[in-house]
């Protein structure tokens, strides 16, 4: 089974018992991640995995989030933390409260042991400063498409790499050459569904994720089953469950 560690739910337009279908037909298990708080309400027991986490997206006003957040996260110690990070675009909230954000997040992670999804654009050399700061070393960028180098860093920190959809569309020389560059057992795969899809599609979805393992597993000189096989492995060990047990 491949593990997409990384998809939207509320945002298909396909209804969340046909994305299960349609990703078990293609052998496929997901974490839905929630980035907002009416989100994670709505997630719970809509996804095989999911992870909860305030997208510096949706930064909100509410006071009590945080410990929403926490309670959630308290309930069921499978639930990982993310999507969260760090978005310096233009018109993003300002950087100062988004590390605040990102770090008090980083921080619950930490204290209850938990894997986190990161969102870094424009931003890799803040989430480095703040990984490095809060002492995180369980996490995973997602959708990573930053240079070899800043790879490096992740790497030594503890992180893992994921690699979306745009590895199908061609052609991306320098995204193929930072997964080439990086130890194979630090890679992870997702879709980002309904964003992200890969070529051919208007819309990602789970049951995509084999044909982004195919196209990861040529670039890399490996085979699709033994991608799966050591995707799915890093997965576990990420968020240190079983996928097949839980499912
Ligand atoms: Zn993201």
């Amino acid at each position: 089974m491949w593990v997409d560690i990384n998809m939207h739910l509320e945002l298909m337009s396909t209804p969340p018992d046909q994305v299960l279908k349609d990703a078990h037909a293609a052998n496929v298990t997901y974490i839905a991640t929630g980035t907002h708080p009416e989100q994670w309400r709505w997630l719970e027991g809509r996804a095989p995995h999911v992870a909860f986490g305030l997208h510096p997206h949706y930064l909100t006003d509410e006071s009590d989030w945080l410990v929403t957040l926490e309670d959630l996260l308290h309930r069921d110690e499978q639930r990982a933390v993310g999507e969260i990070g760090l978005d310096f675009r233009h018109g993003m909230p300002e950087s100062d409260r988004q590390i605040r954000v990102f770090e008090n997040q980083l921080s619950i992670a930490q204290s209850l042991d938990r894997a986190v999804i990161i969102h870094a654009v424009k931003s890799h050399h803040e989430v480095i400063a703040s990984l490095k700061r809060v002492r995180c070393e369980r996490f995973v960028i997602h959708a990573f498409t930053g240079s070899r180098e800043i790879a490096q860093t992740y790497l030594s920190l503890g992180g893992y790499l994921s690699a979306g959809g745009l590895i199908t569309r061609e052609p991306q020389p320098r995204l193929v050459s930072v997964f080439q560059s990086i130890p194979k057992e630090r890679i992870l795969l997702e879709t980002d569904a309904p964003d992200l899809p890969i070529a051919g599609q208007r819309c990602g979805s789970p049951a995509h994720l084999p044909q982004i393992g195919r196209a990861l597993a040529e670039v890399l000189g490996a085979s699709e089953s033994a991608l799966q096989q050591l995707s799915t492995q890093n997965a576990q060990r990420l968020f240190d469950y079983d996928f097949f047990q839980s499912n």
